[in-house]
């Protein structure tokens, strides 16, 4: 899990190869495009739909929820989420998705998610404030830093989504293209996939589609390499 956070810039080209050396530990899964320089589309894509209807929820327990904060540097080690903070957690995630989801396919931002997005934003500060004390003098520090971790970690994240969506990067986002995949990445060039497991998923498919002569909906064909 840990790698995920030390992925190199993704190649501007069709060598997934090398994007899908980088995996996660959590099912093999590897760090969508886009997903290692924003926490926030890291966060959209932790509940992973897999072939087969399943799906993998990075923040499904309290201690999962707990490990991906801590991986991501939005909690101390020691950290320990109850499930509130999680379902809060689990909350912005949706928020966050619907409004990748209408950025991408260029709709209304959902009110509700608008909303749900800067309630996490205004919470708690999501930076160190400024202290004096006698002995440290002038110094920065966190407020109420072991009662607020989960409103700083959620008030972080949201203000992450706000740049991602609003920055030169949000023309770029994109849904992976390989059904049932529900993640979303950076796109680089054409390609449309999340990961080099999606893309040969996407190629077989095509490749089956056009053996059988059946079906037209595989992938989104714009990325046929
Ligand atoms: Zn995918």
């Amino acid at each position: 899990m840990r790698a995920m956070r030390k992925t190199g810039a993704v190649e501007p080209d069709e060598h997934e190869e090398a994007q899908g050396a980088v995996t996660s530990e959590e099912g093999g899964i590897p760090v969508a495009p886009g997903a290692d320089r924003y926490p926030a589309l890291d966060l959209a894509n932790s509940a992973v739909a897999l072939p087969g209807g399943q799906v993998l929820d990075l923040l499904g327990t309290p201690a999962a929820a707990t490990r991906w904060l801590v991986d991501h540097g939005l909690a101390p080690a020691e950290a320990e989420l109850r499930e509130t903070c999680a379902a809060q957690l689990r909350s912005l995630r949706e928020q966050i998705r619907a409004l990748v989801s209408s950025r991408v396919d260029g709709h209304p931002a959902p009110g509700s998610a608008l909303n749900g997005l800067n309630d996490a934003l205004t919470r708690a500060p999501a930076v160190s404030l400024l202290n004096w004390d006698a002995t440290r003098g002038l110094h920065r520090a966190l407020s109420h830093p072991t009662t607020r971790i989960v409103e700083r970690a959620l008030a972080t994240l949201a203000a992450d989504a706000a740049d991602l969506l609003t920055g030169s990067d949000a023309d770029r986002l994109t849904a992976c293209g390989s059904p049932p995949c529900n993640r979303y990445l950076l796109r680089h060039g054409r390609r449309h996939w999340c990961s080099t497991r999606c893309g040969d998923r996407a190629r077989a498919a095509r490749a089956y589609a056009r053996r059988t002569g059946t079906g037209t909906g595989t992938g989104t064909g714009t990325g046929e390499n």
